[in-house]
């Protein structure tokens, strides 16, 4: 017997419907058949996907064909747990009692948490489950593992497993077991609807036109990470290259698969089989697989062009380059400087609740009027992290500080400033306008709202902001490998080494490094190698091995001995751009082995100005941040320069203290030092130019490209 249809559910135990664009963290299902078809479809609640099984397991039915659905939460719990909750060791008895505790509506909504503590209070202790992701606080629900008492074992058998977490955490990150509650609620659902034509393995080893099973798809994690379409939503590869897996097994290995494990507390599908089903994905999906992230023209300049205009250069590198997908999730605090790959929502109001802006005394604004006020004062005071627990009758007032919550009957605080008092009573003049002196719930930024997009980095002002609303974990992309190699037979590596007068120190590594530091990417030193074909081939091998993009610095343009666009002309694919600017020449672009590589200018000033204008934004499109502009100002000439038409051109300058840009003395592209003379850049136009002193010109700072 052997399935013809493979489905792949990833669920999700939201509260709320999820995004109406597709989204992650939401349900995704993917089908596979064994004839080769295959889909995925996002879904926005799990009542709306489980119409779509429904339908589905029907459609296939009637055509006689055999289903098996794998779902990513557990099926189980550890031994006894059954038996101590409904009197059976029946997991299925367990199944029934969860839906018939479980309310879960049409939009999400669901009473899982409630349900948990309901449970827990059946047993001593303050367990089995814990995690509550609300802010009201649930009696028997333990918030976190400090007081906790679990009379069960922690994790099943299968949960070994690295990366599975045990089923009674509720929430937090990585946690299953809100799913697993409302997802055997649903399975229940469908286990009514079915009856015997719908088999739940291993607890059930009937041979039904329906079979239902437990799937973790890290299991195949690195094959999804390989597979996945440049920018896919993890959860939707997930979904799509574990069907297609398990789709391609011999039917045979799958059935046998489907009646491994504990009958008792469940099975992962495939556990201890992770090789097999990777195979399989990669055979079945290779044919359809996206070469290396980019293709292999991706530089190429259209024919006959000559000389590329600066911003056309841009423009072609920016449709050419996609980000880098994988992502991993971090605390907060250390997460400074990291990119964004989710929004990041709001999980409470800042501020959560009215408060006082000022120290002064609060007050109903309706007993309010005009001339002197003389209020009589309660009792006892509100200050931040002393809530006045009391009501404030109206026509009475309140000692308040900065940050306290304003007390019931309190709308309005005068400043103590504008006040006397003796202690008993506090006077001032009026009218106060209403809610004076106080803070709106939420007037910062409000419960659910995106505080963050994706794709924004994060910088120290983002880690305060996600930290006030209650976001302790982000995902992010993990940090962008930035390779640099130097090569020339006149270099020497290291200035700690003795140079002959023919040698000079490699000044471009350094620098390129530090740059790709400055730019929140982890500098991959790929050292300096003479100009050797063999030589610059290896350190691009381990630049293409280490590395998501390589900077090489030297030998890059098309001169006898320029080893390096030789060697990317015949094997990576090589365009070289030759770019209208000023300094530059040219610029090489090429893939080695899928890898993007920026063959800059040997000369540092010029390999300077190429990284900073054409990798950085680079860089940072690669690093899922997008494409960065670099910060311009517009301010007054201190010199005289003409130029011609046709090139673009970017002379080293600093702001003099009259307020105006001073160039530095030579143009030369070999004066390094102008380099750290200056603060910034000129960008003069492509066009013909004149500026005399006075003109704005455009001023780039070294800060603007993060440097
Ligand atoms: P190339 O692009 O190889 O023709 O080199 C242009 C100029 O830059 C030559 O004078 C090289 O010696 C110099 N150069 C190349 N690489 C470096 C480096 N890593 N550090 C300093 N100067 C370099
Ligand atoms: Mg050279």
């Amino acid at each position: 017997m052997s399935f013809d249809t493979i489905v792949v559910v990833d669920w999700s135990g939201t509260a709320s419907p999820s995004p109406e664009r597709p989204s992650k963290d939401a349900i995704w299902i993917g089908v596979a058949s064994r004839a080769g078809d295959a889909g995925t479809e996002y879904y926005r609640t799990r009542e709306d996907a489980v119409q779509a099984l429904c339908t589905l397991f029907e459609r296939e039915c009637y055509k006689g064909r055999r289903v098996l659905a794998g779902f990513d939460f557990p099926f189980g719990y550890p031994r006894g747990f059954a038996k101590a909750l409904c009197g059976s060791d029946d997991p299925l008895a367990l199944w029934t009692e969860i839906a018939a505790r479980i309310q879960d509506g049409t939009d999400n909504a669901n009473n899982r948490f409630d349900a948990a503590g309901a449970i827990n209070r059946l047993f001593p202790g303050s367990g089995p489950f814990w995690g509550n992701g609300l802010q009201r606080d649930i009696a028997d629900l333990p918030r976190n593992k400090a007081s906790y008492e679990n009379p069960f074992a922690e994790r099943r058998v299968c949960e070994a497993a690295p990366g599975t977490q045990p089923v009674w955490k509720l929430s937090g990150v990585g946690s299953v077991g809100s799913q697993a509650l409302l997802g055997i609620a649903r399975l229940q659902q469908l286990r009514k609807r079915f009856g015997a034509a719908l088999a739940v393995r291993p607890f059930e080893s009937r041979q039904a036109p329906i079979t239902l099973v437990e799937l973790f798809p890290s299991l195949i994690a690195k094959t999804i990470a390989e597979l996945a379409e440049p920018n896919e939503i993890r959860d939707r590869a997930q979904v799509r290259i574990l069907s297609a897996g398990l789709a391609a097994l011999e039917p045979g290995v799958l059935e046998a698969m489907t009646r491994e494990g504990d009958p008792e507390e469940g099975w992962i599908l495939g556990l201890g089989h992770q090789a097999l089903i990777e195979k399989a994905a990669r055979t079945t999906l290779s044919s359809a697989l996206i070469p290396p992230r980019l293709r292999d023209d991706c530089f190429a300049m259209p024919q006959g062009v000559e000389w590329v205009p600066v911003d056309d250069a841009l423009e072609r590198l920016r449709v050419a380059l996609v980000p880098i997908t994988q992502t991993e999730t971090l605390p907060v605090a250390k997460a400074s400087g990291r990119v964004l790959a989710a929004d990041c929502i709001a999980r409470r109001s800042n501020p959560p609740r009215p408060n006082s802006a000022v120290d002064g005394y609060g007050f109903a604004h309706a007993a309010n009027g005009t001339g002197v006020q003389r209020l009589p004062l309660v009792a006892g005071r509100a200050a931040a992290g002393q809530p006045f627990g009391g009501t404030v009758p109206e026509g009475h007032a309140i000692r308040i500080l900065t940050g306290a919550i304003l007390p019931e009957g309190v709308d309005t605080v005068v400043l103590e400033e504008d006040c006397a008092t003796d202690g008993a009573t506090v006077a001032f003049d009026g009218p106060v306008k209403p809610r004076a002196n106080t803070r709106k719930a939420g007037e910062d930024v409000t419960e659910g709202a995106v505080a963050l997009s994706a794709g924004h980095r994060l910088r120290a002002p983002d880690l305060a902001l996600l930290s006030a609303l209650g976001i302790a974990e982000v995902e992010v992309f993990r940090p962008l490998r930035v390779g640099v190699l130097s090569t020339g037979d006149e270099i020497i590596g290291s200035p700690a080494d003795q140079a002959e007068p023919h040698q000079i120190y490699d000044a471009n590594r350094p620098m390129l490094l530090a740059m790709a530091a400055a730019w929140d990417a982890v500098p991959v030193d790929l050292g300096h190698v003479r100009d050797d074909p063999t030589l610059i081939a290896a350190a691009l091998d381990r630049g293409a091995a280490e590395a998501d993009v390589i900077l090489t610095s030297g030998g890059a343009s098309a001169g006898d001995e320029d080893h390096v666009s030789a060697l990317l002309r015949t094997r990576g694919h090589l365009t070289s751009w030759r770019i209208a600017m000023k300094p530059g020449r040219p610029l090489a672009l090429a893939l080695w082995s899928g890898v993007p590589v920026f063959g800059l200018p040997g000369n540092p000033v010029a390999a300077f100005v190429c990284a900073a204008i054409f990798a950085r934004p680079a860089i940072s499109l690669l690093s899922g941040a997008g494409w960065a502009e670099p910060l311009a100002m517009t301010l007054p000439a201190g010199f005289a320069k003409s130029k011609k038409a046709g090139r673009r051109e970017y002379l080293r300058a600093r702001i003099g203290a009259d307020g105006r840009v001073e160039v530095f003395a030579s143009e030369g592209s070999g004066r390094i030092s102008g380099l750290n003379w200056a603060t910034g850049l000129v960008e003069l136009p492509d066009e013909a130019l004149a500026v005399q002193p006075g003109d704005p010109v455009r001023f780039l700072p070294y800060q603007g490209f993060g440097l």
